[in-house]
């Protein structure tokens, strides 16, 4: 059997055509634009790349995009004060430093500093507390959410579903568990979450009947780890050389792509399957922000 391939770059456009039309919406109805705010600390060159990504999809998308680059020598002093001064203007609704700041910045103060209405990454422990009661009015961490919305715009329902999380970070594994395991329509899945020290891992997967592997190990799951006919979520991004490539390497998922597609009845690719979805959650996690902070529902 060979899977269906999950689209993520399908998806995800389908979702910014939704937050464009809802920016659009809150302009005309509200006078409101959604205002996203992407703080650089430092010259790392995959983070320039990133937050370059996100600042131009928010332009694309009507909002106020506004970047902040900060030098590498930023004291933590200097980085608060510029968060205090975002949290005070009303015309930015969502605020994130890019990760990972250079190492004399504390990034668990800079977390607790951004005021919780404007977290749209969803890192504040308020708003992950949310998430783990069911909370609507909060944020969800933009790469479990857009795993979520994959699953839901696929017409694949988790309920009653036994799902194996291969990872339990905090900014995927954790908050992934949290969202299929919500008693709330497009959840209701059964969960076990396996991490470094679990042992027979390969007997969690094989009876899994949706997997999403976030463990950043290039094509850790195999063909004959899955159950024929799960859905096969990879979250991981990795670099493996490749002399024939152009850059000298390629990314692949956690999954051996090629193998498991021939059992799973639903596959994500890498890249092209996750990925998207991450800054398209970010902009719906923005819109979201604008409309709390405004009092506009819906
Ligand atoms: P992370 O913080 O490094 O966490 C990795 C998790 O995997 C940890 O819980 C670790 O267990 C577990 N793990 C590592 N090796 C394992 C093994 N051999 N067997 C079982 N568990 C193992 O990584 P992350 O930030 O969650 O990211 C995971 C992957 O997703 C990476 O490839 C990353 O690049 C990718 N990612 C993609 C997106 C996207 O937008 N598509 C976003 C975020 C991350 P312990 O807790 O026991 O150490």
């Amino acid at each position: 059997m060979a899977a269906q391939i999950i689209d993520g770059n399908k998806i995800a456009a389908q979702v910014h055509a939704d937050t464009a039309a809802e920016t659009q919406a809150l302009r005309d109805r509200h006078g409101l634009q959604p205002g996203l705010t992407v703080i650089i600390v430092g010259h790392d060159p995959a983070s320039q790349v990133y937050v370059g990504m996100k600042e131009k999809r928010a332009r694309e998308l009507g909002f106020l995009s506004q970047k902040i680059e900060m030098p590498a020598t930023t004291t933590q002093a200097e980085l608060l004060a510029r968060i205090d001064a975002l949290n005070r203007d009303p015309r930015v609704h969502g605020i994130l430093v890019q990760s990972p700041p250079p190492p004399q910045i504390d990034e668990r103060e800079i977390t607790l500093r951004i005021d919780p209405k404007k977290d749209v990454d969803c890192f504040h422990p308020y708003n992950v507390g949310k998430m783990l009661i069911g909370d609507t009015d909060g944020f969800y961490p933009c790469t479990p959410y857009g795993v979520m919305v994959l699953l839901e715009r696929s017409g694949i329902d988790p309920a009653g579903k036994h799902a194996v999380i291969l990872g339990r970070s905090n900014i995927v594994g954790k908050p992934m568990m949290a969202l299929l395991v919500q008693k709330t329509r497009g959840a209701n899945a059964t969960v076990t979450v396996c991490h470094s020290r679990t042992p027979d891992i390969k007997d969690h997967c094989r009876r899994a009947d949706l997997i999403v592997a976030a463990i950043g190990k290039a094509e850790f799951l195999r063909a004959d780890m899955v159950k024929p006919g799960a859905v096969v979520i990879d979250v991981g991004i990795n670099r493996v050389d490749d002399p024939a490539a152009k850059r000298g390497y390629r990314l692949v998922g956690d999954v051996a792509y090629a193998e498991v597609a021939e059992v799973a009845s639903w596959i994500t690719p890498v890249p092209g399957g996750v990925g998207p979805m991450t800054i398209a959650m970010l902009m719906q996690n923005t819109v979201k922000a604008c409309k709390l902070q405004n009092g506009v529902k819906g």
